[in-house]
């Protein structure tokens, strides 16, 4: 269990509902994506449509499932939600998409993960608000069409590589997720503190910024962490001295990293020289998944110039070794 764990399987409950932002004036950070949004979002409104089809992506915990919500909402219509592992057969898509309103937001997260064949119902329903449904079998079946209200399909991916292009193709509005800056994330600390009803000053927010990997989800979830902390060890409050005692607790180090972003580069350094070494070798040294690695750890060590992805497998940057006091001399530059 990593307390800087960016996927959401933990915190499901009403403080997380209560910080999550509403509107687009809340959704801090991702200025690109906010600006063309608003403007889209503005312009179905004032045609009376429904909103472009929109696939967002990017690493879990970036905001792609908030900011679905924020565009229903801004969009005053209702939003429903599924995503592609759990739809088994065609008829529950079916049943979803016939039970939208006109203009509904149906929000599918990890679409890649959809069966084929269900994607092919998606098709129609995308390009033409229809959907073809059969229904008996054998001799007797027979397919029927059925009208759909016009809708909003919103996607979210870790990656838009997963997708296949006849779907990719089908989103007019295609949105991609980087991780926040220090300077954003201090912002959503101090926004979600202020909620949780906690005294949190900028250098404490700071410094919990500072070591959540971009990621919005890990600054919420390692305030609730350094909170706990303060208010048993500090008087409450959230300085930086607190929230530094909390990580060195958490064993979240100035960097942001745990354990286990520890063991992948040491094993990386230490079994394999430093790699090249293919994904499924690190993931086999390590007794973790493959996609673990390529979706929740790796990223951010890529982003922050840690690992080098290259045609040959996985590196250890020069910025590694030096992470571990090593000499640089094998590394390549990062
Ligand atoms: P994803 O769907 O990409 O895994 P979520 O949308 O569930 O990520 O976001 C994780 C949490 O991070 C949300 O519950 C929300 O509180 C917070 N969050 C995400 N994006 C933002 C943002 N732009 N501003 C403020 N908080 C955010």
């Amino acid at each position: 269990d990593r307390v800087i764990a960016s996927d959401a399987t933990r915190e499901d409950d009403a403080l997380e509902n209560s910080i999550r932002p509403k509107r687009l004036d809340d959704y801090l950070g991702q200025q690109a994506v906010r600006d063309q949004l608003r403007i889209y979002i503005e312009a179905a409104k004032g045609r009376g449509e429904a909103l472009d089809h929109v696939l967002i992506f990017g690493p879990p915990g970036l905001g792609k499932t908030t900011l679905s919500h924020v565009i229903a909402n801004e969009m005053g219509v209702g939003l429903r939600q599924t995503s592609g592992p759990v739809i088994e057969r065609a008829g529950d898509l079916a049943a979803l998409l016939t039970n939208l309103q006109p203009h509904d937001v149906l929000f599918i997260d990890e679409i890649h993960r959809m069966q084929p064949v269900i994607e092919e119902v998606l098709y129609p329903a995308m390009e033409d608000f229809q959907i073809d449904i059969m229904i008996g079998e054998g001799p007797a079946a027979r397919s029927i069409k059925l009208d759909l209200p016009p809708f909003t399909l919103i996607g979210a991916t870790t990656r838009a590589g997963l997708l296949t292009a006849p779907l990719r193709d089908r989103f007019g509005i295609v949105q991609r997720l980087e991780f926040y800056t220090p300077e954003e994330l201090t912002r959503i600390v101090r926004r979600s503190a202020q909620i949780m009803g906690i005294a949190c000053d900028a250098e404490g927010a700071a410094e919990i910024a500072r070591r959540a990997r971009g990621t919005p989800r890990i600054a919420n979830r390692l305030l609730r962490r350094v909170r706990d902390y303060a208010q048993v060890m500090a008087g409450g409050a959230i300085t930086r001295d607190a929230a530094e005692a909390a990580m060195r607790m958490l064993k979240v180090d100035p960097e942001g990293f745990d354990d286990l972003d520890r063991r992948l580069l040491r094993t990386l350094i230490d079994s394999f020289d430093g790699g090249p070494v293919g994904v499924e070798s690190l993931a086999a040294a390590l007794s973790e998944e493959r996609g673990t690695i390529e979706d929740v750890i790796e990223p951010y060590l890529i982003q922050q110039g840690f690992l080098v992805r290259t045609a040959r497998g996985r590196m250890a940057s020069a910025r590694a070794y030096r992470h571990f006091g090593l000499p640089t001399s094998k590394a390549p530059p990062a």
